[in-house]
């Protein structure tokens, strides 16, 4: 997400980004996808979670964010490596800026998940520490530290395709 939103303003200056998990489709077109005063979180419905929020604090799946939130929170943590934990870091980033959470109602929010294997993506058993420490390592990894090579980028009619090296854990 931090180098999506790296190359996307190499080609024009957006002061908006959404990041959306590539499984989730929208069901409602009254959920606009744009920027509020607050972060917005989008997926607040998924059909995976019998519509409704699995913890009040779920930040997972879709969200939009100007710019200007984006900087405050140095962008999303870097060293997530494999399932989970990255978007309740990206929660508590927020929460340690006393940003608060934006959200549409809860028939407007609603999302489906394309079925796909999650049993590719191992869970990360270091997330549950690296959640707790998110205040002590935020200012230091995120958009100012991010690292990687585009091998890459394909420009196609509705969407860019950008492969890119991110290295190992
Ligand atoms: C994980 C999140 C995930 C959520 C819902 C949490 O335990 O840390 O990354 O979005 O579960 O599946």
């Amino acid at each position: 997400m931090n180098i999506g939103y790296t190359e996307a303003l190499k080609e024009y200056d957006y002061d908006c980004f959404v990041f959306s998990d590539v499984d989730l489709i929208p069901m409602d077109d009254r959920n606009t996808y744009r920027c509020y005063s607050q972060p917005r979180h989008l997926s607040v419905s998924m059909d995976k979670f019998g519509f409704r929020l699995p913890y009040d604090h779920f930040f997972g799946g879709v969200a939009a964010l100007s710019k200007e939130q984006f900087l405050k929170i140095n962008g999303f943590p870097n060293h997530y490596w494999g399932w989970g934990g990255e978007d309740d870091a990206i929660f508590n980033r927020l929460s340690a800026k006393r940003m608060s959470i934006s959200r549409p109602d809860g028939n407007i929010g609603k999302c489906r998940m394309i079925r796909h294997r999650e049993k590719l993506n191992d869970p990360n058993p270091e997330r549950f520490n690296r959640i707790r420490n998110t205040k002590q390592t935020m200012d230091t990894d995120g958009i100012n530290s991010l690292k990687y090579e585009v091998i890459k980028v394909e420009k196609n009619v509705l969407f860019t395709n950008i492969t890119v090296d991110v290295g190992n854990p």
